[in-house]
């Protein structure tokens, strides 16, 4: 060592993936650069905010305005940025395999990769590939694959035999609003017709039977054909083939089919739960690996499960941040309750939004019987412009 030369004690702390959660700990990062080596590796420098997603869809937002550039986030808090994607973790030896070719060491790793499409390996190939025949495919994430994929397909619209048909599948409240967001923005055409396959016999089956039917109103009323009990399970081209060995025509298939465990994580020795994502503590670090913590999609709160969704991410990106720098001083970690239920805003096609919580539905069809058609559809313009606002201030903070 040459004289005056400082010795790097500094610990090591990889984030993997920019999701929701990691937000707010490349931003406390700033706070700890005389002691923290922060790296954040992620395969897209722009990471999108979901809630808005249906938004660009429907053309009410530019694809730019829900995107956090997260390369320059971590530029501003002096952590170093790879583009590229972790292929594999060994918690033993504290290192990661990155897709391109090197070797991370860490000494507390965070991941926040969210999840993939749940599909059929058959169905999977396809939505890899892009395409099926004419038949585009895209999955619903990540959001430049979709914005990129949909942006093609429009481009190609005019050259396509009539009629043109769109497909969402899967009907959680993400594909209720990817289709009510596509049939807002094919509005004019009178030839592209929209439907959601539905793998049950009606929508939200887990929720009270008045949610479902309220959404199911709204898709009537906005032009979005349901199709019920109808899994999708392989693709021929231009043809969706579900479960029971029905056809349905497409041209353009989303995938909006429900949170599946990134496959990386299988060989990671991590302690999984039954579906494969990563089981953490109360504390948000692994069930297995105590120097390993994971948050949003890719991870299973054990002692308090919650469903995949983005503002479960969100809550818990500050005591992430916390119990990261604690477990970075060599203290324990605290532990943290998720709040047990969470506000849903859904966007409906035209700005107008329905407020969904503890099991009650308020806004568009659900009003009118008590406030008529006039006042019920101001009130769900209103609760779109509140969803506006809490969506662009979410996006303004990190930008
Ligand atoms: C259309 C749509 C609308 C939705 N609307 C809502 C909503 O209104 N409210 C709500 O609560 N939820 C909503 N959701 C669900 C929500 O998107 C997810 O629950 C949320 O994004 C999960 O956040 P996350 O932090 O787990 O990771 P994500 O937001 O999925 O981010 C993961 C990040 O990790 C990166 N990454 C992936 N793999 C790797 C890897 N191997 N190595 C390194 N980096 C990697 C990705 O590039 C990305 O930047 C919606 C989902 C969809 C599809």
């Amino acid at each position: 060592m040459h004289r005056g030369e400082r010795v790097t004690t500094r610990r090591r702390l990889v984030l993997l993936g920019g999701g929701h959660s990691h937000l707010p700990v490349i931003t406390a990062a700033r706070h700890w650069q005389d002691t923290v080596e922060v790296t954040l590796v992620s395969p897209d420098v722009l990471t999108a905010y979901s809630g808005m997603v249906p938004g660009v869809i429907a053309g009410h937002y530019q694809a730019r305005e829900c995107l956090i550039d997260i390369g320059r986030l971590a530029g501003r808090s002096g952590a170093r940025f790879i583009p590229t994607a972790a292929v594999g973790l060994d918690p033993a030896k504290k290192t990661i395999s990155l897709g391109n070719g090197t070797v991370l060491s860490y000494d507390i790793v965070s991941i926040d990769v969210g999840a993939t499409p749940r599909a059929t390996p058959a169905l999977a190939g396809a939505i890899e590939r892009g395409h099926c025949g004419d038949m585009t495919i895209a999955p619903c994430k990540p959001f430049p694959m979709l914005m990129d994929r949909l942006d093609r397909f429009i481009g190609d619209h005019g050259a396509r035999p009539r009629p043109v048909d769109l497909c969402v599948v899967g009907a959680g409240l993400a594909g209720i609003e990817v289709a009510l967001a596509l049939a807002f923005r094919v509005r004019a055409h009178a030839d592209a017709r929209v439907r959601l396959l539905c793998g049950d016999a009606r929508l939200m089956p887990s929720a009270p039977p008045a949610i479902g039917a309220v959404l199911e109103r709204a898709c009537a009323d906005h032009g979005v054909v349901l199709v019920r009990n109808t899994r999708i399970e392989s693709a021929e081209p231009g043809t969706l083939i579900a479960v029971d060995g029905r056809r349905i025509r497409a041209d353009l298939a989303l995938i909006a089919t429900g949170a599946g465990a990134p496959a990386w994580l299988e060989h990671s020795g991590l302690a999984l739960d039954a579906q494969g994502f990563i089981a953490v503590e109360p504390t948000l670090a692994s069930a297995s690996h105590p120097s390993v913590f994971a948050t949003g999609d890719c991870a299973s709160m054990l002692q308090h499960p919650r469903p995949k969704a983005g503002v479960y991410a969100v809550r818990q990106g500050p005591p992430l941040a916390a119990n990261l720098r604690r477990a970075l001083a060599g203290e324990a970690p605290h532990p943290f309750t998720p709040q047990r239920e969470a506000l849903a805003l859904a966007a409906l096609g035209p700005r107008s939004a329905v407020a969904i919580r503890n099991g009650l539905i308020l806004g568009g069809p659900a009003s009118r019987g008590y406030l008529g058609n006039t006042l019920s559809d101001a009130l769900a313009q209103r609760l779109w412009r509140w969803k506006d606002r809490i969506d662009r201030a979410f996006v303004e903070r990190f930008s």
